[in-house]
């Protein structure tokens, strides 16, 4: 790791004009005080793609106490190591780090705030400990230069992911990663390196010592990132779905006859979602993942031998969802909008003709995500606009408040299953008077 060994890239796509104006100036001055001060991580990935950045990070020779020294917007947070963040008007928060040495801080929660300057380190120690090479580029906008040490800007010219070092150690180090490989390679279009590929195959067990919260993030991340559909078939592929959800991987991988296209629905669902989501999380996590349990959760209901009534419903529905609900401890709201979200759609044909029940569903705490979820079927399976249009009209009527919802137990969870009236979506009457509609 000799000091200097990077190259500088002065031919590159990055135009000032695509870049933040308050994090050039944070840069610019950083630099007039003596500093240096890059632009990095992922908007220097994206600029260089040509995309939009959701953010712009900068990193810094200069210490957090000194940021705030000079930025008076600057709050200092941090768990571990401090982090500057300015703050502005319009909400917009630019992150400033400073140069680290040490393995990259997993956000584990921990309080303990470490300020030891041996932590901090140099641009090239900062580079290492990231992720992939196309997310370790530093960009300076005075000079208009690319930095980099790791062989991103090749990998980014010929598109493809690859860890900073080993990916075996590099993903043992923190098994997230091998959930941002995927993240990152569904939205890049890149390809994945293959021995990383080799590395996920191999080490994706090591998932299960991951931080149960950073891995339902990425999930949620994937599902609303905009490339959903590419994101959880390489999930199935790699071997991580049968991890993260053994149901889903299960219903992928079941031999099925000509019909049994799972993945075809699965995917088709989640490119319905894709073409909603433009990268910012725009539907209720409940919602997110309601679409992708939909095509399983489907296919279930399509094994009885007769339509169900209410209770073999809730009871399907809870046996689907309270299993990945505990393994991914997800937030009660979630599972509340999941559990919603799936038996609404089976209740809405069932009262479609009826004004009084209608209204009554439509008053659901859980129904404008069910909505939600009915407009990504209509998409994904052609299924009658008419009847998406008519259920939405009655989209903005007063309901009950979410959080009574919450209480309620919406929730699938085993320690909410017994008795006292509690239980999932209400499912008073309404039983099978029609003919089971068709599912898809
Ligand atoms: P996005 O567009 O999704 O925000 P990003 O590349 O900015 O993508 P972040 O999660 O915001 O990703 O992280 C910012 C940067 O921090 C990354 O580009 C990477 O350099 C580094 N980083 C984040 N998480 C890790 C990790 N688990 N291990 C190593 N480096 C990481
Ligand atoms: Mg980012």
């Amino acid at each position: 790791m000799s000091a200097g060994a990077s190259t500088r890239y002065v031919r590159h796509a990055v135009t000032l004009q695509d870049i933040d104006e308050d994090a050039h100036r944070v840069v610019r001055r950083l630099h007039q005080t003596g500093y240096e001060a890059f632009l990095v991580g992922g908007s220097v990935r994206d600029l260089l793609l040509g995309k939009r950045p959701k953010d712009f990070d900068i990193v810094t020779g200069a210490m957090p106490q000194e940021v705030r020294r000079i930025f008076r917007n600057c709050r200092l947070i941090g768990r571990r190591f401090l982090l500057a963040h300015l703050l502005y008007a319009d909400g917009k928060v630019l992150e400033v780090a400073t140069f680290r040495a040490e393995p990259y801080d997993q956000g584990e929660g921990e309080t303990q705030l470490i300020t030891d300057d041996n932590q901090f380190g140099t641009p090239e120690t900062d580079a290492r400990r990231r992720d992939f090479t196309v997310n370790a580029l530093f960009y300076d906008p005075e000079k208009g230069e690319v930095i980099d040490y790791v062989g991103g800007m090749d990998d980014l010219k010929n598109r493809l992911l690859r860890t900073i070092g080993d990916p075996v150690v590099r993903f043992r180090e923190d098994p997230v990663r091998m959930l941002r490989a995927v993240k990152f390679t569904a939205r890049t279009g890149f390809t994945l390196g293959e021995p990383e590929r080799k590395a996920i195959r191999a080490e994706r067990r090591q998932l299960r010592k991951a931080a149960v919260p950073r891995l339902y993030e990425e999930i949620l991340r994937m599902l609303w990132g905009g490339a959903a559909a590419e994101s959880f078939a390489l999930m199935h592929e790699l071997g991580l779905m049968e991890i993260l959800l053994p149901e889903v991987s299960a219903w992928l991988s079941r031999k099925g006859g000509p019909d049994h296209d799972a993945l075809g629905r699965m995917r088709a669902v989640l490119e319905a979602l894709d073409a909603h989501c433009d990268g910012r999380p725009k539907l209720e996590s409940g919602v997110l993942l309601a679409a992708l349990l939909w095509p399983l959760f489907s296919d279930l209901l399509d094994d009885l031998p007769r339509e169900p009534d209410p209770a073999t419903l809730k009871k399907l529905t809870e046996e689907l969802v309270a299993p990945a609900a505990l393994r991914l401890r997800m937030p009660r709201r979630d599972v509340s909008m999941l559990v919603a979200a799936l038996e609404l759609q089976l209740r809405m044909p069932h009262v479609a003709h009826k004004r009084a029940a209608r209204f009554g569903l439509a008053r659901h705490p859980g129904f404008p995500g069910a909505l939600d979820l009915l407009a990504l079927r209509t998409e994904a399976f052609a299924l009658d606009e008419a009847d998406l249009t008519e259920w939405q009209t009655l989209r903005d009527i007063p309901r009950d408040r979410d959080d009574a919802f919450e209480r309620r137990g919406g929730s699938p969870m085993p320690a909410h299953r017994g008795r006292g009236g509690a239980g999932g979506p209400p499912s008073r009457r309404g039983g099978p008077s029609r003919p089971f509609p068709p599912r898809r």
